[in-house]
């Protein structure tokens, strides 16, 4: 598959707003800064999709995006791990994402984003933590691959599967700024529609 189309349908910033159409969810999600709205401009191929420039106290959404008019449904989940935001903010953060994985039974499968140069941090495993909790597949996507060289990148692999306590087969290295990576993500997509079917 590739994606051909993508546009905005909706935001939700509790369970009341959740998509409940049939189509299947890809969820992205990572700390603030992993270079997630870059990753999904890069691989729907729409520079303007998610906006690059976020502001850490704002209310945090889940953003739905129809694929290939209605293929599946990319969801752009909230960033966690701003450093200045309230507790308050962390609890609901943690609210909207239980909500949102207990009640989103068309979820299919989740790309987590960490920074291929660093080791997982303590908010990384929580989160994959969460969808191991409610049985929810996920692959690991390494960012910013060109921040590295191919031999780095082979060290910290091994680093970066220990810490989220997966495989390194479960890790895609993508770079959004050298366009890197899409083709094995939407490998991954077609591969779990197809094992839906
Ligand atoms: P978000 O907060 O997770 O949505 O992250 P952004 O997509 O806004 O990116 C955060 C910062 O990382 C920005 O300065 C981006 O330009 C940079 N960035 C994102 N992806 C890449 C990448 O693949 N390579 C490099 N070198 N920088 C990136």
């Amino acid at each position: 598959m590739k994606i051909a189309k993508a546009k905005f349908i909706t935001s939700a910033a509790g369970e009341e707003g959740f998509l409940t159409s049939p189509a299947f969810q890809f969820a992205v999600v990572g700390r603030s800064n992993v270079g997630k709205s870059s990753f999904i401009n890069y691989i729907t191929g729409n520079a303007g999709l998610a906006k690059t420039s976020k502001q850490p106290g704002r209310t945090r959404l889940v953003n739905y995006f129809d694929i290939n008019d209605g293929e599946f449904i990319l969801v752009d989940l909230p960033g966690y791990g701003y450093a200045e935001v309230s507790d308050d903010v962390k609890r609901k953060w943690g609210v909207l994402m239980d909500k949102y994985l207990s009640g989103s039974p068309q979820l299919a499968h989740v790309f987590v984003l960490v920074d291929v140069r660093h080791k997982p941090t303590d908010l990384d495993r929580q989160m994959i933590n969460y969808l191991n909790y409610y049985g929810k597949s996920y692959t690991i996507v390494a960012t910013k691959g060109d921040k590295l060289s191919r031999a780095q990148i082979n060290r910290q692999l091994p680093v970066i599967a220990a810490g989220c306590g997966t495989g390194i087969d479960n890790i895609i290295v993508t770079s959004a700024l050298s366009k890197v990576g899409k083709e094995k993500i939407f490998e991954r997509i077609e591969q779990i529609l197809t094992n839906l079917q």
